[in-house]
């Protein structure tokens, strides 16, 4: 596996790639990797001649200094991950190659980034979809690796991607779990051992949620309340929002009829944790 940290050189491996016939697949990431990222590389493995992992903690996506300083940075850890999927290649490189000078050029896609988490992290998409945009031209893939897990996070990507013309697929991955259900993050390493043990109940109130769909409920509120009686028993998560969403746009929704997201973040101590549940095939 190529380690490549500068942008010509990354350039080069995936020209060279592109030049042998090869169709190029991303996955991008900001390291910490887990088996939830495991199994975008494994998709792309699968789908794609050649597979770039790259591994960035993006400075310009965190709103809150402590969380980017805090982030879990593993990079010899990730390298043997990458090594063992069969990655061609990982570009890693250091803010510095990234953002030379302050970034005057920011893409924003509206809607789909305002409710949910756009909501109470501000400028997080913009972070987002900039640095994502640079990572495309930086490396001319046909295809790019998304995980629901980030479900607001994959809209905005698709939609930028289709409104600027990016001409590459992406390809939406669902969430790996921990055997108790929760959602695999890089931030799960955060949690104290007793919120550990609290955490799971976060994808408990979302299936319940679902479940409530399932059962033949149509108003939001009230498969928004099979959610909060569960997350009820666990007083210690301070609830951020819990949504019920069109799953394409992200708007919320007052009536569940087309295919939707039920969405939500919540804190146990100082970490937010987020996950969703897709009902209905988007
Ligand atoms: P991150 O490193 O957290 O920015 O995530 C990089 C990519 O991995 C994003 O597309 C995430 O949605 C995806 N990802 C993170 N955790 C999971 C998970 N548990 N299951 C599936 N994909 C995930």
């Amino acid at each position: 596996m190529r380690v490549e940290a500068t942008i010509a050189g990354i350039r080069a491996r995936i020209a060279e790639a592109r030049g042998e016939g090869k169709v190029a697949g991303l996955v991008p990431t900001m390291g910490a990797l887990h088996a939830g990222h495991g199994a975008l590389i494994e998709r792309a493995r699968r789908e794609c001649g050649y597979v770039v992992v790259s591994i960035f903690v993006n400075p310009i996506q965190f709103n809150q200094e402590e969380d980017f300083s805090k982030y879990p940075r593993t990079l010899e850890a990730d390298l043997e991950l990458c090594r063992s999927l069969g990655a061609d290649a990982m570009f890693a490189p250091e803010p510095q190659e990234m953002y030379p000078q302050p970034v005057l050029t920011k893409v924003e896609v509206a809607q789909v980034s305002e409710g949910l988490c756009g909501e109470f992290r501000p400028g997080h998409f913009q972070g987002v979809a900039t640095v994502v945009a640079k990572l495309f031209h930086i490396m001319p893939v046909q295809r790019a690796y998304f995980g629901e897990k980030d479900a607001q996070q994959l809209a905005v990507i698709q939609r930028m991607v289709a409104d600027l013309n990016f001409d590459i697929e992406i390809v939406p991955v669902a969430t790996v779990r921990e055997a108790d259900g929760l959602a695999m993050s890089s931030r799960n390493v955060r949690l104290s051992a007793e919120d550990r043990r609290i955490a799971p109940v976060l994808y408990q109130a979302l299936r319940a949620a679902a479940d409530r769909i399932g059962q033949g409920v149509d108003s939001a509120s009230g498969v928004r309340q099979a959610a909060l009686d569960v997350l009820a028993r666990a007083p210690e998560m301070r609830v951020e929002y819990l949504e019920i969403v069109d799953a394409r746009t992200m708007q919320t929704v007052k009536t569940v009829r087309g295919p939707v997201r039920i969405a939500a973040a919540v804190w146990l101590g100082r970490v937010r944790l987020i996950d969703n549940v897709a009902v209905g095939s988007i």
